[in-house]
């Protein structure tokens, strides 16, 4: 071991220097005021390794960031005596940077100061090496905090098998995480990441919508996009989307440039509330809709007609003698008797017209545009359609049965449903009066 220096030197005392004193004065000046702590040391070798290192400069940063004081003329080994067994690949590179290698960057933590250091070393002349550092510990920290809490959010995401988007809106590039694919069929190969991509996946029938309610939050007109709707699964089926969305970012003139969101997969949530609300409005037995909904829907029509000036009748229809049909045969033959009248009301009618079951076997039909004669017509037509059939039972004859409809239609701009079924009903008592399995309209007739 070499004594200690009498004077530490200044590593401007390195080389002859012709340079003028006011230059080596800045200089100084520099390593004085500079944030980054410097040293200026001899490495010393024990069997062709290093094995200790003396200090002959440090700049007043060097104390401040390290805390240690007072270090020119020690080894590191008085200082921080553990270093050599701790952090022996510290030693190892200032080792192979003073015996004249390539200058060195590198960041690693220092255990035996429990700290992480930002350091650049070069080797100024052979055995020693100046190092200029940073503490960085702090940063270090807030890093792995920083990624911690991505891996949190990405286990989140997993875990809660939502899929994710973040879409940088000046290019249009999409990142999405696998699940916003597995959602719709694919593999996170398979996509695009694209804005455009999304908006092919969804249902056409949907995609202006999906689009005006981004828009909304993307030109500030609402804070967050949340909607329900329809995207296109790669076997063809559809899945109801829950997207919920915000803006991320905004430029300096407020134009938004990025915006994230997650979508849910809510199909089976809304096949459920879609079961719900037609076991709402269908009668269970005949499915065709109560008596609630085919008023609702009426009134809807009724309005329509009133609109447009378009006419619009209804049918009552009853079940003639069922009450016979039920003593003779049972009721589980009276229910197909019922069934069967609701499935070939239905083969009659168009589309467009609403039949219901307003209670037990009486049905109402609503026929959008169809004046008196029209109606009595198809209301014929249903009752000889009815007549004509026959439910077979096993070992028996078949069973028939037939139906008395009555008919009207509307005749002023204030009628209105109430009316109809009345004058309907009336007509309907006419047709069993006059024998039953016939139609009756207006004047009583067919
Ligand atoms: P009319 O020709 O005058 O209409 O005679 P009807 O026997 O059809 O009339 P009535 O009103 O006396 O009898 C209706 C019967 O319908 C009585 C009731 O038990 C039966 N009924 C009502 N709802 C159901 C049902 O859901 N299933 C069955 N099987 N029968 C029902
Ligand atoms: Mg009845
Ligand atoms: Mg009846």
């Amino acid at each position: 071991m070499t004594a200690p220096a009498e004077r530490a030197p200044s590593p401007t005392d390195l080389a002859p220097d012709a340079r003028p004193p006011e230059v080596r004065a800045v200089l100084d000046g520099l390593l004085e005021h500079l944030l980054n702590g410097v040293a200026y040391c001899r490495m010393e070798y024990t069997d062709g390794q290093p094995s200790d290192f003396l200090f002959l400069y440090t700049n007043p940063a060097f104390h401040s960031q390290t805390g240690l004081a007072d270090v020119c003329g020690k080894h590191i080994s008085q200082i921080v005596p553990g270093l050599r067994q701790t952090d022996p690949a510290l030693l190892e590179i200032f080792g192979r940077v003073a015996r004249g290698g390539q200058p060195e960057t590198f960041v690693m933590p220092v255990k035996s100061m429990a700290e992480w250091f930002s350091v650049s070393v070069y080797c100024p002349q052979p055995e020693h090496f100046v190092a200029l550092f940073d503490v960085v510990t702090e940063r270090k920290k807030a890093e792995a905090a920083l990624e911690d809490r991505a891996r949190q959010l990405r286990f989140v995401l997993e875990g809660s098998e939502l899929g994710f988007w973040d879409w940088d809106i000046a290019t249009g590039k999409v990142e999405r995480n696998p699940q916003w694919g597995h959602m719709l069929g694919y593999t996170f190969d398979e996509l695009q990441h694209t804005a455009q991509q999304w908006a092919d996946f969804v249902h056409p029938n949907d995609r202006e919508r999906a689009w005006a309610s981004i828009f909304d939050v993307v030109e500030g007109r609402s804070t967050s996009h949340k909607l329900e709707y329809r995207m296109l699964h790669k076997d063809g089926s559809i899945r109801w989307i829950l997207d919920q969305a915000k803006v991320m970012q905004r430029d300096e003139h407020g134009k938004a440039t990025r915006m994230c969101g997650t979508h849910t997969d809510i199909t089976e949530r809304k096949l459920l509330e879609e079961e719900l609300l037609r076991q709402a409005h269908v009668d269970y037995l005949t499915g065709v809709y109560n008596r609630r909904h085919f008023m609702e829907r009426a009134e809807q029509e009724l309005s329509r007609a009133h609109r447009y000036g378009s006419p619009l009748s209804m049918l009552m229809l009853d079940i003639d003698h069922f009450k016979q049909i039920n003593d003779r045969y049972g009721h589980k033959v009276g229910d197909t008797v019922l069934k069967a009248v609701a499935d070939l009301s239905h083969a009659t009618f168009r589309d467009v017209d609403i039949l219901g079951r307003l209670g037990g076997e009486e049905f109402a039909v609503l026929l959008p545009e169809t004046d008196q004669p029209a109606a009595l017509e198809a209301a014929e037509r249903l009752r000889a359609t009815i007549a004509n059939a026959r439910i077979p039972l096993p070992g028996a004859p078949p069973v028939s049965f037939s139906v008395s409809i009555g008919v009207s239609s509307m005749d002023s701009p204030e009628d209105n449903i109430d009316a109809l079924l009345q004058r309907a009903d009336k007509a309907l008592y006419k047709a069993k009066d006059s024998g039953r399995n016939r139609v009756c309209g207006r004047d009583g007739k067919a």
